[in-house]
């Protein structure tokens, strides 16, 4: 999509901020995601690909022998649809109110409410569409009265196809968290009340679970871009996104000389800073000011300062002189900066931070897709 190319006719080392994707750990990502899955394993790919870019995405998980995939909206849906004719395409949030267009369009529906499911019927003339069962989130979904609804309405259901019988954890990012089990059994239950079709259950952090929680379809985000599925311990997931500034201005000061809006930080000794090119325009976000580290020359340095929309200042001082030079680029997520220590710095998770990079930042695909 033209949104997400750098910006026409200017080479990429002309830009301020550059996100990089790997997708060779992205497909990679995949594929360890496949060997522990009980069945089949869908990309999630929602949100602009959890803003990596859905078209380079997209066409990466469909290489390494994704067919499956869900996106949140009708607009993601047609838009996947344009991209990758042959992918089999989930809506999570149903026909937008559009049954038809949805049809049309080839797309499946996950149906959330009774209202929906019976416009589904009336308008998708028989075409696949998915149900989610609400077994404790509380938030989407059929509940346990409406599924017995359904049950006790064989014309309702009869009218329907049910391609896939969904639900969502709520903790399963703490793997101890009794409601994952309770969860299980909820499932368990009211599918016995429903056709037998294929189910789908666990997300990224379900599919590190174990198999009881995948069903037939595991349902991975966040993992497939790298990032931690589980709210601590070690991140299995090979490293996708690097978001690097190039170093503008390097300069030094002395000691009480303050930096940046505000003046919320004054160098107490004599200090050399470095000014890189992104800011929260960028989707840096700005809470990181003071409280961030980025990689420059292969160490950590510190955010002083508030982030600014473009720009942000790191102190290098403790970098040997002659290390770090204007046009050299800094990383400030990944490369040695966890996606997961930036979002913690700025009181966030992982997700915040991806689906937050901005589409002004060009995004530079390795290898090429
Ligand atoms: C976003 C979403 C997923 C993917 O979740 P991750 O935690 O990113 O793996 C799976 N299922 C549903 C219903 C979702 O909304």
């Amino acid at each position: 999509m033209h949104r997400v190319k750098p910006t026409p006719k200017l080479p990429l080392s002309a830009a301020p901020a550059v996100l990089h994707v790997d997708l060779g750990a992205l497909a990679a990502n995949y594929r360890s995601l496949q060997a522990l899955a009980a069945g089949e394993v869908a990309g999630v790919v929602k949100a602009n690909a959890y803003g990596l870019g859905v078209a380079a995405v997209a066409r990466c998980l469909m290489t390494a022998g994704c067919r499956s995939f869900f996106v949140s909206s009708l607009a993601e849906g047609i838009e996947l649809r344009s991209l990758e004719p042959e992918a089999r395409v989930y809506v999570l949030e149903g026909t937008g109110s559009e049954p038809r267009r949805c049809r049309d369009e080839r797309l499946v529906p996950v149906l959330n409410t009774l209202a929906e499911i019976d416009e589904w019927a009336q308008a998708g003339g028989g075409a696949p569409a998915a149900l989610m069962l609400d077994t404790g989130m509380n938030r989407a979904g059929l509940d346990a009265g409406d599924v017995a609804a359904l049950a006790q309405a064989p014309a309702r259901l009869a009218a329907l196809n049910i391609a896939l019988l969904m639900t969502h954890l709520a903790c399963a990012d703490e793997p101890g968290h009794p409601l994952n089990q309770r969860q299980l059994e909820r499932f368990a239950a009211l599918r016995q009340l429903l056709p037998a079709v294929p189910t789908s259950i666990g997300n990224s952090a379900g599919a590190l679970l174990g198999r009881d929680y995948h069903g037939d379809v595991v349902r991975p985000g966040i993992a497939l871009y790298g990032g931690r599925p589980a709210v601590s311990g070690p991140n299995p997931m090979r490293e996708v996104v690097r978001l690097e500034a190039r170093v503008l201005q390097i300069r030094r000061i002395a000691p009480g000389t303050p930096v940046g809006y505000g003046a919320s930080w004054s160098a107490a000794v004599p200090v050399r800073l470095a000014t890189v090119g992104a800011g929260y325009a960028d989707g840096y976000p700005r809470a990181l000011g003071n409280r961030a580290f980025a990689i420059a020359a292969g160490q950590a340095v510190p955010v002083v300062g508030r982030v600014s929309m473009d720009l942000t200042t790191l102190d290098v001082s403790a970098l040997p002189d002659g290390a770090l030079a204007v046009r050299d680029h800094v990383q400030l997520i990944g490369g040695g900066m966890p996606l997961e220590a930036v979002a913690e710095a700025a009181g966030m998770v992982n997700y915040e931070i991806l689906t937050g990079l901005s589409l002004r930042l060009p995004r530079r695909y390795e290898p090429a897709p």
